[in-house]
């Protein structure tokens, strides 16, 4: 968006003068406002750009779709509908290249439910509805990721690609383990389709038995939201269903197991059209928050196929979604325990140490939470279990760039970003064994001299 709004020229000019930026993640494909489009509505605007919102934000692919590539799925009508002809990549990528600027595509897996036979690629709720999220076992889906993969990478001469997924399965949304969690309905969890039952019925799982426990599931979290306790408690009451019904975890791995073979089709695709191509993923916040999620994302696993990791590290709006996570998961699973009871436990298991409940959200959490996870996420790319005889990658060679959050809009009353936070949190990283960070989410809305603060940390 800020490159029809302030120019190419002039975009890059500042990224390299002030910010000493060498790398540009593009939001090349997303129908969500976190990486594309301007500041959000009712967010403050920031000191560069037009100053208006763009209510009318749509989305889609922002480079142009070139058709040969998507015979094989019924989405095909993916051109963003935003600016005209103009086409990103093919107007950033000559100049970044004289300027000596890496170039990667950044695209996520975020639609809309308006998009002309999307129906056929949607998720199936446990009430047996369409989601407005794609099934990665549904070969159209597949189909999808690997034509806009291709279609970048023959189309584009882009350095690098990144594919984000910020989704878990349905067990941590029954539960509500994450941040916004409280919104979650557990009658809403997916994916229950045609393709998702077949997949299951091959690996002996029983489809009705798992439908049971997920109703069972629902039943129990709708019981912890309205404070019925049941006789044994909240979490022995949780884990007997999970014991009882062994099929709500195999369908949780499942369900992950898709996600994570989208990770290895994208990179191998990537790879036999030019092996050169940097080809990593974006993690979710998630991962700092829930440790169920946290143990379905396996730094060493992912290592095997992936160039580089961005796990994200959003240290100034931490604060605020880890109480929200805190707050929604107190009423769930972990509801024996008071709220500061769950934050505590929360810090153990995910082993960093932050502000207490009240002061969280205002605080956010500080650089050593970056220097931290920094650390994790590099000694787990570089574990023995990191190599293995499958191993596309040689050991310790995956790249750690960290995700630090500059402006992104959190509540009223809640921590904004300021240059120091830049400072540190970008120092933390490097001083952790970061290869380099990534400046998140999007340019459009950050403050001008929160970006200078990066130019800032280098220099010292
Ligand atoms: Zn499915």
């Amino acid at each position: 968006m800020s490159f029809v709004d302030e120019g190419v020229e002039a975009v890059l000019d500042r990224f390299q003068s002030e910010a000493k930026i060498n790398a540009l993640f593009i939001a090349t494909f997303s129908y969500g406002r976190g990486i594309a489009g301007r500041q959000v509505p009712g967010q403050p605007l920031p000191d560069h750009g037009k100053q208006e919102y763009d209510t009318e934000f749509h989305g889609g692919n922002f480079a142009r779709t070139h058709d040969q590539y998507y015979a094989h799925t019924s989405l095909k009508k993916i051109q963003a509908p935003d600016h005209g002809s103009f086409d990103v990549l093919a107007s950033v990528l000559p100049q970044a290249k004289s300027r000596h600027m890496k170039v990667f595509c950044w695209y996520e897996d975020v639609f809309r439910s308006d998009l002309e036979r999307i129906d056929r690629l949607q998720e199936v709720t446990l009430s047996g509805e369409k989601a407005g999220t794609l099934c990665f076992h549904n070969p159209e889906v597949q189909a999808f990721w690997q034509a806009l993969t291709e279609d970048y990478l023959r189309s584009y001469p882009v350095d690098g690609i990144m594919w984000g997924s910020e989704r878990q399965g349905p067990f941590g949304n029954a539960i509500g383990a994450v941040h916004g969690g409280v919104r979650s309905n557990p009658l809403e969890v997916t994916c229950f389709c045609y393709f998702c039952k077949r997949a299951a019925k091959s690996r002996g799982i029983d489809v009705q038995r798992t439908l049971e426990g997920y109703s069972k599931l629902a039943s129990l979290v709708r019981n912890s939201r309205a404070a019925n306790r049941p006789a044994d408690g909240y979490f022995v009451s949780f884990w007997r269903l999970l014991v009882t019904y062994p099929e709500i975890l195999a369908w949780q791995k499942l369900w992950n197991d898709g996600q994570k073979s989208t990770y290895v089709d994208i990179y191998q695709l990537a790879k036999s059209i030019r092996s050169d191509v940097a080809v990593g993923w974006h993690i979710w916040h998630n991962n700092s928050f829930s440790p169920f999620y946290r143990a379905e994302q396996d730094y060493a696993a992912l290592s095997r196929h992936s160039d580089f990791l961005k796990v994200v590290m959003y240290n100034n709006c931490g604060g605020a979604r880890l109480a929200s996570y805190v707050n929604s998961v107190s009423r769930t699973i972990f509801g024996d325990l008071l709220p500061e009871g769950v934050l505590d436990l929360t810090y153990r298991v995910q082993n960093y140490q932050e502000p207490d409940l009240a002061e969280l959200p205002r605080n956010g959490l500080s650089a050593g939470y970056v220097e931290t996870e920094t650390r994790r996420a590099v000694a787990g790319v570089s574990s023995p279990s990191a190599e293995s005889a499958s191993s596309a990658n040689a050991l310790g060679t995956t790249k750690i760039w960290p995700g630090i959050d500059i402006d992104i809009p959190t509540g009223q009353g809640e921590k904004k970003t300021e240059p120091q936070d830049v400072r540190d949190a970008v120092r933390a990283a490097l001083s952790a064994g970061a290869d380099g960070v990534i400046l998140s989410r999007k340019y459009s809305e950050m403050r001008l001299a929160n970006l200078r603060a990066v130019e800032e940390a280098l220099r010292a």
